[in-house]
């Protein structure tokens, strides 16, 4: 595993011509006050010098380069050789994760890790993230299956813990990550109190998804507290090993509940599921859908409102693009995009939540500030993430709930 590692690093830095294109693009790089390892080329530069040094055995400190890559692949569409400084920075998380080299690994990375292989959730919290179908009916017949992923649920908690770091300090909180890398059931003592108000409103937009659904004459099957998070911190941070056995027994969870379809509501699920699953799962054949793919049977009241939509790097900015959210919003209403959008368009920054939270700050507020240029009366987001992140006044709205409020009857 690590010669492929090392040989695909290779073969992307090697293609760089040090032209700094990609600095253009990357939000990383402003917000990190034009630290030159915390942007596309700089972390390119740091692929290099990481190869060099496993290849001959020396030590490096080139950690906070990668951990801090939004993985967004904005870099990609504008870098003339191909190079993708995301593909640089993940391949070497997984080369660090892989390899132990000294110093390098992140220890909240690695206490995320654990905790989500011993309870299939970052936090230990699968339970609590079924709150939310409360008084609702699963069709435990079905074979569409309503995966939420936990992902709406999950941002309810990521500004408390982010709080409970900072009262601890930095030293304070990097020995409690170690301490719970190996005994992750200490979570479980950890006092995890969710942001009640954003707990509630993630908790409508699920709800409003559903209804989508069902008014589009499907009925659902959902697991509840049974339902497996996906895996996306433990491949993003490049435990790769760990997360092929992960994928694989969520694989076998969302087979055993008869699914034949799976209906994901947000871009990270679904692309983990559509793209990644199937590399790291042996024979996963189940069906992958977004749940704006299944709504034609809504009939939604059109007009001429202005709406501004921002979208997601992991719908616009993968290979296959996915533009449903887009196609869907320019059917009931006059839809304003930013001058970043399409295939430049730029993170809300969330990926940066847990290791960077002064990153992300900067790089929602400056997106925010891009989509208020725009004037529309709403800013529409279609992920949980982007929502969280850029959620800065109440004119931000989550698709689905947008829709819930245009539905005809
Ligand atoms: S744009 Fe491409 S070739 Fe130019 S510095 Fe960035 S990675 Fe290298
Ligand atoms: S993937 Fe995004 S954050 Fe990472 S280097 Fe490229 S542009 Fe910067």
């Amino acid at each position: 595993m690590i010669s492929e590692l090392l040989e695909e690093l290779e073969s992307e830095v090697s293609k760089c011509i040090s032209c700094g294109f990609c600095e253009s693009v990357c939000p990383t790089l402003p917000a990190a006050g034009y630290d030159l390892w915390k942007g596309a080329r700089g972390r390119v530069i740091m692929g290099r010098e990481l190869l060099s040094s496993v290849q001959n055995h020396g030590s490096t400190n080139v950690s906070d380069s990668f951990y801090s890559c939004l993985d967004c692949h904005a870099c990609l569409y504008v870098c003339p050789a191909g190079v993708n400084a995301g593909k640089v920075s993940h391949v070497s998380k997984s080369i660090i994760a892989g390899n132990g080299i000294e110093g390098n690994e992140n220890p909240l990375a690695r206490m995320m890790a654990s905790v989500t292989m011993r309870y299939m959730n970052p936090l230990g919290i699968r339970e609590k993230c079924s709150e939310w179908f409360h008084g609702m009916e699963a069709d435990t017949n079905s074979s569409d299956l309503l995966y939420t992923g936990n992902m709406y649920q999950l941002m309810a908690y990521t500004q408390g813990m982010n709080h409970m770091r900072e009262k601890m300090g930095k030293g304070m909180s990097l020995i409690m990550s170690r301490i719970i890398s190996s005994l992750p059931w200490l979570i479980k003592l950890a006092p995890m109190r969710p942001d009640v108000s954003v707990s509630r409103k993630m908790g409508q937009s699920l709800s409003n998804i559903a209804l989508l659904l069902r008014k589009s004459g499907i009925s659902l099957n959902y697991l509840g507290k049974d339902e497996p998070y996906p895996g996306t911190f433990i491949y993003d941070l490049g435990y790769l090993d760990l997360f092929r056995q992960y994928a694989a027994k969520v694989a076998k969870i969302l087979k055993e509940s008869g699914a034949r379809r799976i209906i994901t509501v947000d871009p990270h699920t679904y692309d983990l599921l559509k793209n990644i699953y199937p590399k790291y799962v042996e024979g996963f054949d189940i069906e992958v859908v977004h749940y704006l793919d299944l709504i034609e049977g809504s009939s939604f009241k059109g007009g001429n409102e202005n709406i501004t939509y921002h979208e997601p790097c992991h719908f616009s900015l993968r290979e296959d693009a996915y533009n449903k959210p887009l196609e869907t919003l320019r059917s009931i209403a006059q839809v304003n995009l930013p001058p970043r959008s399409g295939r430049r368009t730029k993170c809300c920054g969330g990926p940066d939540e847990l290791i960077f939270p002064e990153l992300t700050q900067k790089i929602s507020s400056s997106r925010y500030d891009e989509l208020k240029e725009t004037k529309s009366r709403k800013i529409v987001t279609a992920c949980p993430i982007c929502f969280s992140n850029l959620n800065k006044g109440p004119e931000v709205i989550e698709i689905g709930d947008y829709l819930v409020s245009k539905l005809k009857n």
